[in-house]
């Protein structure tokens, strides 16, 4: 029997799935859960905070919430997105037209409240609901067969139990630092901080600071920083870090790691690192466990397209639309993929980094799952602002583009600089 085939056999009736997370990821999942009503009930989205929006609620406070929970947001005050709102866009749900292209966080807090509002999935979100714990239970009816309970706390009363047929695990991670070893830090008096804990440049005005990763957030804030006269070293690279520990500052732009603790990833063979989860068939699906989606691992990629090209992937997964090779098969072209990038020279911790790989994988979910691939014309302006970054890191949102569609010609969306 095919992995998929053991989600088919399901007793009768629709599928009821769980969402972890009310972010970005979280929201898209509920959003064509609920457009699938033949199929499926409505989902049970927790999340642990208030609110809609995950990264995107900006919080001023580092640490933790008045009820003890770690501040999730690693957002900092003067973030604009680093995408164009027309790449960053979900498909099927274009930003306010009225706003320029590269926008403030607040802004995207917002549509994401927005699309929560427009698909109704907020009242299927219990906030102030932290998920424990999710466990397969294998049902006695035959080989494969999984239902999954997931236990969760706060919300009204104590931890709760309820079972499911699938779960989407959407939880982010740009939330726990990721501390590389640093020879000589234990000596260093200045101050340490990641850049999770990084609000405003401030603090740092007329100071001496390494930044150490010059990855998106490492570059935005040494930007920053240097506005307000910090004396910025940017510091990047190989070998790891190449002037003397600072006397003053140190701010680690160094990413973050994968956390799943209410997953059993031993039960579950899962494997993570701070830079890797693994096995995960098309980045997604566990092959021992079919009807578990681990939704967004991959970096270096448009989230939003990303996120609603795997939704509706797994889905139709769901629905037998797509039946998945055996476990052993996904297992063997998993291995495959990873020797081969191995091989390349691609190293461990970048395995996730998807890039240009990023547009043919949404054309083969889209092929497989039968739905349309994000328009062509995410891609081209996904590497036009790429192109422009490189040349102008400090400028490069001072544009704004405009998306036409060109009904003449091929129906296309087309791009133009306005
Ligand atoms: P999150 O937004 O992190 O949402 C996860 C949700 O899960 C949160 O609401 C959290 O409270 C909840 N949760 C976690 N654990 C539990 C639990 N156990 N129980 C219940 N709920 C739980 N992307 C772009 O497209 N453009 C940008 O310009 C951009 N800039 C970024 C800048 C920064 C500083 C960072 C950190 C990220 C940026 N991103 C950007 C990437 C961004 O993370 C994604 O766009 C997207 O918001 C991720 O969504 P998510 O749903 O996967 O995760």
């Amino acid at each position: 029997m095919t992995a998929a085939g053991v989600i088919l056999t399901r007793m009768s009736g629709q599928l009821r799935v769980a969402v972890v997370g009310a972010g970005a990821a979280g929201l898209c999942a509920a959003r064509h859960i609920l457009s699938r009503q033949n199929n499926f009930l409505p989902p049970v989205v927790y999340e642990l905070s208030g609110g809609v929006g995950g990264t995107w609620v900006y919080e001023e406070r580092v640490g933790c919430h008045d009820n003890g929970l770690p501040i999730h947001s690693s957002m900092y005050r003067n973030l604009r997105t680093n995408l164009p709102k027309e790449v960053m866009m979900f498909p099927d749900f274009p930003f306010d037209p009225q706003l320029p292209s590269f926008l403030p966080h607040q802004e995207v807090k917002r549509y994401l409240e927005r699309y929560s509002q427009h698909y109704h999935i907020t009242p299927h979100i219990r906030f102030q609901t932290v998920v424990e714990e999710v466990k397969p239970v294998a049902m006695e009816t035959g080989e494969g067969k999984v239902t999954w309970e997931v236990t969760s706390s706060g919300g009204q009363g104590g931890p709760r139990t309820e079972t499911f047929d699938a779960v989407f695990v959407c939880n982010g991670h740009y939330s726990v630092p990721y501390l590389p070893s640093i020879p000589g830090l234990e000596h260093f008096k200045g101050t340490l901080l990641h850049s999770h804990a990084y609000r405003v440049p401030e603090p740092f005005a007329g100071q001496s600071v390494v930044v150490l990763g010059a990855g998106a957030s490492g570059l935005d804030i040494s930007i920053e920083l240097a506005g307000v006269n910090a004396q910025v070293t940017l510091s990047h690279g190989r070998p790891p870090l190449q002037v003397p520990l600072p006397p003053q500052v140190m701010l680690l732009c160094t990413g973050y790691s994968f956390n799943y603790p209410f997953l059993p990833r031993a039960a579950l063979g899962l494997q993570v690192q701070p830079h890797l989860v693994a096995p995960l068939y098309l980045h997604l699906v566990p092959p021992a466990w079919p009807s578990l989606f681990i939704v967004g691992v991959c970096k270096t990629i448009c989230p939003f397209p990303h996120f609603h090209t795997q939704v509706q992937f797994a889905l139709a997964v769901l629905e037998g639309a797509v039946a998945l090779p055996s476990r052993a098969d996904m297992e063997a072209e998993i291995q495959r993929e990873t020797d081969r990038k191995l091989s390349e020279g691609v190293e461990l911790r970048h395995l996730l980094k998807m890039e240009w790989a990023q547009w043919e994988y949404y054309r083969t979910l889209s092929r497989l799952g039968g739905f349309p691939p994000p328009p062509p014309v995410t891609q081209s302006l996904y590497e036009e602002v790429w192109r422009q970054r490189q040349r102008h890191p400090q400028n490069y949102r001072q544009l704004n583009y405009q998306l036409i569609s060109d009904t003449q010609m091929s129906g296309q969306l087309r791009v133009a600089v306005v």
